[in-house]
């Protein structure tokens, strides 16, 4: 969703709205309040977006598995069987979103009530939290006693951690899924959330390439498949540990499948 954050922002700048229309009827009402306003800015919270505006309004946006943005010029729309749902359009470029689940506005002040909003996590890629930031959070007394497993893929725990950043994650930080924090130590603590900003910056930054990015360099040259150079054990099960040499593993945790190396992850 940060990736999808920054072309909004980038199409329609800090230019005033020529258009903010609303497939839903009891939000079309919001357009006229909107229009003639910049976009302040877009901040994303999980898999929700939050596009502000200077007045203090937020149009609310969850994309749920469909839900997709797409780009234009104001006077042509692209040619899709999908379902507008919501256009923000200056007079040099519209962002459109076709197909999404939920959408809502929330009046200036109102922000905190969203029940979303209420339980999200902190989301690091959004929130542009450091490695100390991160560790401070996750060492709330609330996340102490769940397994690693089942709480990074929680999102009230880190906002927008997906299937595949919690294997790399967990990694990266060389523990196992069953661990704890609450039977870390600090050193463990930091190394997790180091971990987290890392893995989650890199996918951001590289459209989801966690792996070092001279070993997927060095593979792609070489004619490795992209999903096999992609990540360091994410759908990499009986394949050689790029670390160790040893098999990566698979199993199930939280109903989702989870990749691991049994010896780089012993901690
Ligand atoms: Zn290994």
């Amino acid at each position: 969703m940060y990736r999808v954050a920054s072309r909004i922002r980038k199409a329609l700048g800090d230019a005033p709205l020529t258009e903010v229309w609303f497939a839903f009827d009891d939000l079309q009402a919001w357009s006229g309040r909107l229009q003639g306003q910049p976009l302040a800015s877009v901040e994303t919270l999980g898999k929700a977006l939050l596009l502000k505006f200077p007045d203090g309004t937020t149009i609310y946006t969850h994309n749920q598995l469909y839900g997709r943005w797409m780009f234009s010029t104001p006077d042509r729309r692209p040619d899709t069987g999908r379902q507008l749902r919501l256009a923000l359009s200056t007079s040099k470029k519209s962002a459109l979103l076709y197909s999404a689940s939920e959408i809502d506005v929330l009046a200036p002040g109102r922000l905190d009530e969203h029940p979303f909003i209420k339980r999200a996590g902190l989301d690091i890629l959004s929130s542009g939290a450091d490695w100390p930031q991160v560790a401070e959070w996750i060492s709330h007394p609330g996340f102490a006693r769940r397994s690693l497993g089942h709480l990074l893929l929680d999102q009230s725990f880190l906002a927008g951690v997906g299937n595949y950043l919690r294997s790399e994650i967990l990694f990266r930080a060389g523990l196992a899924p069953a661990c704890r924090i609450g039977g870390l130590g600090d050193q463990a603590v930091e190394h997790l959330a180091d971990a987290a900003c890392e893995m989650m910056r890199r996918s951001a930054r590289t459209g989801g390439i966690t792996n070092d990015p001279e070993r997927a360099e060095r593979l792609k040259a070489a004619g490795w498949k992209r999903r096999d150079y992609r990540h360091y054990v994410f759908g990499r099960d009986g394949q050689a540990c790029f670390d160790c040499d040893g098999p990566v593993e698979k199993t199930v945790v939280a109903g989702r499948r989870l990749y691991w190396c049994s010896r780089c992850q012993a901690g």
